[in-house]
């Protein structure tokens, strides 16, 4: 947590904020907690974005990416509990960095006696456990950095077919393998229960034991999972840790289908099948025994 669907709220919620504004200030909140991981620091970082636009801010995987007219690239990186803020966090005690952006920059006469909508923006990143990080690339270094080889395609870009290369590739558990960033960008642990309940496919299964059906399946699986998180702007677990923008939980959770919810009914199979917690490298996978049963 935050996944897919919780950062691409937070893009879509920052989009208007940011977009077409120029940087005025970037500087970290009065917050006596252990620092986040700014790289370089954050006083460089500021003397290089001040006064300059950001073109466009959209999700890499999990990451949050403001690209500004320079080229220079701002890559946030949310983790276990950061957040990206326009109002009301859930304490001040946590509030890491503090951006201020102008009015849009906007080349549009404005006629006499038009209300003037435009104003500054201030957005936060927000993060209880630190583990959050931010940093600056120029183009080249992102692209060395944080495409070559590191991340694999965006979960929701991959084809069916795309899916069934790189699933072959590898005999890990197809769990394990969706929690592989380089093999997918995007998915974490609450929603590949999600997927696989959703594909009746064994979490436990080898990824490169699909067949071409089940492929598919999944690959159906990923894409109605994710964007239904998106349209209900995340999953707001029992921590109330994750929220939007607008400091609101997102409503996804609602719909979960196994995560968190052992011993309860499988939704698919009904009372008599509850679902089951299992331990795999370390995280807990939901499942159901039943319509989630590996072939013999
Ligand atoms: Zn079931």
């Amino acid at each position: 947590m935050p996944e897919l669907p919780e950062v691409e709220t937070m893009v879509r919620g920052i989009r208007p904020l940011v977009e077409g504004r120029q940087l005025l200030s970037f500087r970290r909140c009065p917050c006596s907690c252990r620092p986040l991981t700014v790289s370089p620091s954050l006083r460089t970082i500021s003397s290089r974005l001040r006064g300059q636009t950001v073109a466009a801010v959209r999700r890499r995987g999990k990451r949050i990416v403001m690209e500004f007219d320079s080229g220079l690239i701002l890559a946030i990186e949310p983790r276990m509990t950061g957040l990206m803020l326009a109002a009301d966090p859930p304490d001040t005690a946590h509030l890491r960095l503090e951006w201020t952006f102008s009015e849009p920059v906007d080349t549009s006469p404005r006629q006499p006696g038009d209300d003037d909508p435009r104003k500054t923006s201030t957005i936060w990143f927000w993060d209880r456990r630190g583990l959050g990080t931010v940093a600056l690339y120029t183009r080249e270094e992102y692209e060395a950095v944080v495409e070559s080889g590191r991340l694999g395609p965006d979960a929701l870009e991959l084809t069916a077919a795309a899916w069934a290369t790189r699933l072959n590739r590898t005999s890990r558990s197809v769990k394990v393998a969706l929690l592989d960033q380089k093999l997918v960008a995007g998915i974490g642990n609450l929603y590949a229960s999600e997927i696989l309940h959703l594909a009746a496919i064994a979490p436990s299964r080898p990824a490169s034991s699909l067949t071409k059906q089940e492929t598919a399946r999944l690959a159906r699986s990923v894409r109605r999972v994710l964007e239904q998180a998106i349209r209900d702007e995340g999953s707001t677990l029992s921590d109330a840790t994750y929220r939007t923008v607008l400091s609101e939980p997102g409503r996804y959770q609602n719909r979960h289908r196994v995560y968190a919810r052992a011993g309860e009914p499988c939704p698919r199979c009904g009372p008599g099948s509850e679902v089951q917690r299992i331990v795999q490298q370390q995280r807990s996978t939901f499942y159901c025994p039943d319509c989630q049963r590996p072939p013999r």
